[in-house]
């Protein structure tokens, strides 16, 4: 439901009065609790009732057959409905509220590729659909992202496309209205990845479409450029479901709405496995202290947002964000967000809002977020670098839309270099996350230390944050500074969705 989760206009729809005396009476019981304090938050923070969190959510994976929390499904459920009791039990220090929308989803799917007899072990693309062709196959020119890139003799044969610059989804709608009968995208670099073709696009239906590794996808190109003729046995299955999901919205009841810090984690995991790091850590992370925080009086209100649907790209919190008056949007002071916070072979990374370290500034407010927790995080003795706003994340309806934004981040498929290991220790040549989206992102996969020390970290920003907002520009400069901002911004090719390009 269009504003569903605007205080405006949920007094509008029904009892405003009762709603205005029960936030009147909770900033009467605001006042008399103390001012957040830092050191105290901070402290409060305890790696039992982080790991209590984590496991909670990995039994409601495990309780069902599916053993995950893809969106929408049983385990998600069950932590979106844990979320509301837990910020519930907090006496009412939190307006809780469940914010509910539909999407399909790509709930299971698995693909076959057999060419000239070899298996070239494939990834079923996710939203392909269900298919089966054996034909040529046939060399799409470029990188396949406009349709003069698809020559004619494509036509009922399948498609080799490079991965690069557009989006997997875009090539396997372009393939379709050539004719193809199916497609099959490589990896511009080694290795293979589980990546999304997103939902449903207006330009046209998707084809049967995988994924294979970039050796592979050179040595195929070669061959058939060579003049060589290679038949394609190409399989996918794919079971897609239309789903009904929940955001998890809290906003305290104490401080100043029109100047409201945000939080967001997301709630949901990939179908394989129970995403206890992706991103149960992040969730527990700011439900942690959200908890410890409703001890507390803020000057500025806090809302924590739990989103759903981020794997199937960014979908709870592009919703929520699409769905917010330009009045509400205006309220949003900052934006933080916390995804992956428990990495095994951990980094200590901070959302690159100034654009030093990767040439992408957030918007204004930004860079003074990011010296925050670069002063916390030195301040705490330890080491750290940055991480690029790659738009692989719920922060980017925020940036979007001109709102600050920042967090903290430990890696997740990345391969951790030798310089990162001598800054953080670890094993260098393996990924930060040797259990991205897969079975074994689990509780006892987690690095304790650092889910505690950036738990910390959100205790820290959420202390400083909900006291004063005076280490930002000034509210009166942010329209016109994120308006030149946005100028400069269209000269920067615009990024897409995790595992979509
Ligand atoms: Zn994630």
């Amino acid at each position: 439901m269009k504003g569903a989760v605007a205080i405006a206009a949920l007094a509008a729809t029904t009892s405003a009065s009762p709603y205005f005396s029960k936030r009147q009476a909770n900033e009467a019981a605001c006042k008399r609790l103390p001012l957040v304090d830092s050191k105290a938050l901070q402290d409060s923070i305890k790696p039992e009732a982080l790991l209590k969190g984590a496991q909670a959510l990995q039994d409601f994976a495990y309780a069902h057959p599916e053993r995950n929390r893809l969106f929408g499904g049983a385990g998600h459920n069950d932590t979106v409905n844990y979320l509301v009791e837990e910020l519930e039990a907090l006496d009412g220090y939190y307006k809780v509220e469940k914010q509910e929308w539909h999407s399909l989803a790509q709930v299971n799917g698995t693909a076959s590729l057999l060419i000239n007899g070899t298996d070239y072990n494939p990834n079923v693309m996710e939203y392909s659909p269900s298919g089966n062709v054996t034909a040529p196959i046939v060399v799409v020119n470029n990188l396949g992202c406009n349709s003069s890139d698809y020559p004619s003799t494509v036509r009922g044969n399948i498609a080799l496309i490079s991965r690069g610059t557009c989006e997997f989804g875009l090539k396997s709608v372009l393939a379709g209205q050539a004719g193809a009968a199916g497609a099959i995208v490589y990896n511009n670099a080694a290795g293979s990845l589980n990546g999304t073709l997103g939902p449903p696009r207006p330009q046209g239906p998707y084809i049967p479409t995988v994924f294979i590794a970039g050796e592979n996808g050179t040595a195929l190109r070669t061959a058939l450029t060579g003049g060589a003729s290679l038949i394609g046995d190409l399989d996918t299955w794919s079971l897609i479901e239309n789903r009904t999901t929940y955001n998890v919205l809290a906003t305290s009841n104490c401080g100043a709405l029109n100047t409201t810090l945000m939080l967001g984690a997301h709630t949901d995991s990939v179908a394989e496995g129970p995403g206890i790091n992706d991103d149960g850590s992040g969730t527990i992370g700011i439900l942690e202290v959200a908890k410890q925080l409703a001890k507390y009086k803020v000057n500025n209100a806090v809302r924590f947002g739990f989103w759903s649907g981020e794997e199937a790209g960014l979908l709870g919190s592009t919703y929520y964000v699409n769905n917010l008056s330009p009045a509400e949007l205006a309220n949003v002071r900052a934006y933080l967000n916390f995804d992956m916070i428990a990495s095994p072979n951990y980094i200590y990374a901070i959302y690159d809002g100034d654009g030093s370290s990767f040439n992408l500034t957030g918007p204004p407010g930004s860079a003074e977020i990011e010296e925050f927790f670069e002063k916390w995080f030195a301040g705490a003795g330890q080491n750290f670098t940055a991480t690029e706003f790659s738009g692989r994340s719920d922060y980017q309806a925020f940036i979007d839309n001109g709102i600050p934004a920042g967090g903290t981040f430990t890696g997740a498929e990345e391969i951790k270099t030798p310089e990162d290991a001598g800054k953080f220790g670890g094993t260098a040549g393996i990924a930060t996350d040797p259990n991205y989206h897969q079975a074994g992102d689990t509780v006892d996969n987690l690095n304790r230390t650092a889910f505690e020390l950036n738990a910390k970290a959100i205790a820290a920003a959420v202390a400083e944050y909900a006291t004063t907002f005076d280490g930002l520009p000034p509210k009166s400069l942010q329209k016109r500074r994120v308006s030149l901002w946005e100028k400069a911004r269209r000269r920067v090719p615009k990024k897409g969705m995790k595992g979509s390009l």
